[in-house]
């Protein structure tokens, strides 16, 4: 029986990490870019949980047939009161690029001392035939250095430590990230979902 899986979302480095973690369990994983027409669904929700459902759907409604799965993620940082959560992607507003959401997180944390203790959380909704059929989260904790080091990942990784480590994210291998991230612990629930569900 052939599988496949589509992941709700037009992140290549997402899509990158997913088909890293989850290579081995399907043919093939792809993402939006095999749903050209799909006009992305307004993440209006207030939780990760509620943006990720919210992303699932609007894919499965698309593509009935196809099991699908999306990942809502972000950084909650302690000093900034849990900020910028949902908003992690629109950080440094509406056009926000990664480099600009960090510069933004660098001059926040301005004159806070260390730790600056964060953490990033990762909700993961699989969803078919405008269902969803389960929920994961993930979480991994660490702090936020004063400066950035690495060019591996994405986002706020060059910026973030992970908690028992001296390097950030974006210095550490794809394959170390993958086995304590927030998004590889989600995803290794959904591992073991989709073991008792094939
Ligand atoms: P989403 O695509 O709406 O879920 O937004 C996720 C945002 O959170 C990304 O654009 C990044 O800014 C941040 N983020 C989520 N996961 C990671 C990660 O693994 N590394 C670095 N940044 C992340």
């Amino acid at each position: 029986m052939t599988s496949s899986l589509i992941v709700a979302t037009h992140n290549a480095h997402k899509t990158g990490e997913m088909r890293a973690i989850l290579g081995d369990l399907f043919d093939a994983i792809e993402d939006l870019a095999a749903i050209p027409g799909l006009v992305p669904p307004e993440e209006n929700g207030s939780t990760f949980a509620e943006n990720s459902a919210i992303k699932a759907l609007a894919a499965a409604k698309e593509r009935p047939e196809a099991l699908i799965i999306a990942d809502d993620s972000g950084l909650e940082v302690d000093a900034l009161d849990g900020a910028p959560g949902i908003y992690s992607s629109r950080f440094a507003g509406a056009d926000a690029t990664d480099a600009s959401n960090r510069e933004k997180l660098i001059v926040d944390l301005k004159g806070i001392p260390a730790p600056r203790t964060a953490r990033f959380r990762c909700v993961v909704t699989v969803a078919q035939k405008s269902e969803v059929l389960a929920t994961f989260d993930g979480t991994v904790e660490g702090s936020i250095a004063t400066e950035m080091s690495g060019e591996g990942g994405f986002g706020y990784d060059p910026l973030f430590i992970p908690e028992g480590y001296d390097n950030s994210f974006g210095e550490l291998s794809e394959e170390i990230k993958n086995g304590m991230s927030h998004r590889g612990r989600a995803l290794a629930k959904f591992r073991e979902w989709r073991s008792e569900h094939s």
